[in-house]
């Protein structure tokens, strides 16, 4: 059922602290962690604690938790202070765009130039 925790889910399994993560910001429904593979000197990950298995789907079936993801992800940029040098936002979606992980979830990446268009 959408929204349901799915047991051989990485994301879920960090949610419930069956699997370590650096939380940096949590509320009732979305927590944001490090990435353990950073691309950036500021690399974390958003997601919503409920199980959607990419951005879109989060989006459909619940666009307010789509939407504090959003500003979760705002939240840890200005906690980074990378709010003024900029940041970026992404969801991959789909194994073409490099998902690995299907449970949605937003890379917040900054302190470092980015590049236009991405790899
Ligand atoms: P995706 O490739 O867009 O699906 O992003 C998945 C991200 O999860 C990658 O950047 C991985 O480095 C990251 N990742 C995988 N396992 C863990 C973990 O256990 N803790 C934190 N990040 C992880």
């Amino acid at each position: 059922m959408a929204g349901e925790p799915q047991a051989d889910c990485l994301f879920c399994k960090i949610v419930a602290g069956e699997v370590p993560a650096t939380v940096v910001r949590e509320t009732e429904h979305v927590v944001a962690f490090r990435d353990i593979n950073p691309q950036a000197p500021t690399h974390v990950l958003v997601i919503p604690k409920a199980h959607y298995p990419d951005a879109a789907s989060l989006a459909a079936a619940a666009p307010h938790l789509a939407a504090e993801v959003l500003a979760e992800a705002g939240h840890v940029a200005a906690d980074e202070k990378a709010d003024g040098s900029g940041y970026r936002i992404v969801f991959n979606t789909g194994s073409g765009a490099g998902q690995t992980v299907f449970h949605a979830h937003a890379h917040l990446l900054a302190g470092r130039g980015l590049s236009w268009p991405p790899g």
